[in-house]
């Protein structure tokens, strides 16, 4: 990256915001491979924070939040959350530079609720994963299906207690073919997708929780380098979805404890398709013993519904914000 030319150097004004010191606030922008990036000395500016380069490593700091970004990583931290960002901040001439999608799409809908459409939340859709013939993941003791199910039943309880309106792509142990849900949700006239699934892998130590929303467009998805040239029906929500992913991965990691593996961008048939601001989350490895048993167990199933629930109505708030 460093060695790339960088092709335009520019400003842009930001025009969202609705206090006057923000509503003519330029930002420094430099294009590089057809990409925009910001300067991340404006961006602390903006949020009236401090901004801390060191070496490779710059921190945006204010009294109650803490931005580190890593010089050529896309892993951040965002008040304490790991997220990916689509592209690597990086170093342009002695001034650190993040992604322009990224600052409109993922941080600022994170950091201001303000920057976040407003939409009503008000009939969410529960999509446990898997079902009927297809199992999902199996572990030791618990097929994935049979989680997904009861962790969806014990959130529907939960979300309705808090007054939304709860339905789920399935009730029981049926197959529901990936390419159906979203219709699903989009004839129930959803408002919020909410997509629950257990993790798996060959290395039995990993485990921790893990969220993805799709990627937007022209930008690659965590586990890929290539950008995606297509726009998809989610990407209709990408503010939305930064926000409520945000929300429901900060709540579940804290609430019980978990490794937080971050919040991740992906090509999903359910996120791609969504017809409202949507999530996955991965609530745990069944691939890792400890882990297994815990995302198996009643206990653990509720604080994670809980967690979600809560998520849910931070996301609902943040639109007040
Ligand atoms: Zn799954």
């Amino acid at each position: 990256m460093r060695h790339a030319v960088f092709l335009a150097f520019g400003l842009f004004l930001l025009l969202l915001a609705p206090s006057p010191a923000r509503a003519a606030f330029k930002m420094r922008s430099v294009t590089v491979n057809g990409q925009t990036y910001v300067f991340l000395r404006d961006v602390a500016t903006y949020y009236a924070m401090r901004y801390a380069p060191q070496k490779g490593l710059t921190v945006l700091s204010s009294g109650r939040s803490r931005l580190d970004f890593t010089i050529d990583k896309r892993e951040c931290a965002l008040c304490g959350v790991t997220v990916h960002l689509s592209f690597a901040p990086t170093v342009w001439q002695t001034e650190t530079v993040m992604s322009e999608r990224d600052f409109l799409l993922l941080l600022d809908p994170i950091l201001r609720g303000a920057a976040v459409p407003k939409q009503k939340v008000s009939r969410i859709m529960l999509d446990p994963g898997h079902g009927g013939r297809d199992v999902g993941g199996i572990g030791k003791l618990y097929q994935e299906k049979t989680i997904t199910l009861a962790l969806s039943r014990r959130l529907t309880e939960k979300l309705e207690k808090y007054g939304y309106v709860v339905n789920a792509t399935r009730t029981s142990d049926v197959e529901v073919d990936l390419e159906r849900r979203a219709p699903l949700a989009e004839n129930w006239r959803a408002d919020l997708f909410i997509s629950l699934h257990c993790n798996l892998t060959e290395a039995s130590e990993v485990k921790g929780v893990e969220t993805f929303l799709v990627a937007p467009e022209g930008t690659p998805s965590t586990y890929s380098n290539s950008p995606k040239v297509k726009s998809c029906s989610g990407n209709r929500f990408d503010k939305q979805n930064s926000r409520l992913a945000y929300e429901v991965h900060r709540s579940v990691v804290a609430a019980v404890g978990a490794r937080d593996r971050g919040i991740k961008h992906a090509q999903f048939a359910v996120l791609r398709s969504a017809p409202c601001p949507a999530a996955l989350i991965e609530i745990g490895f069944l691939s890792n013993r400890d882990e297994e048993k815990r995302i198996g167990s009643a206990d653990h199933q509720d604080k994670i519904a809980a967690a979600i629930a809560a998520g849910i109505v931070k996301y609902r708030q943040s639109m007040n914000e």
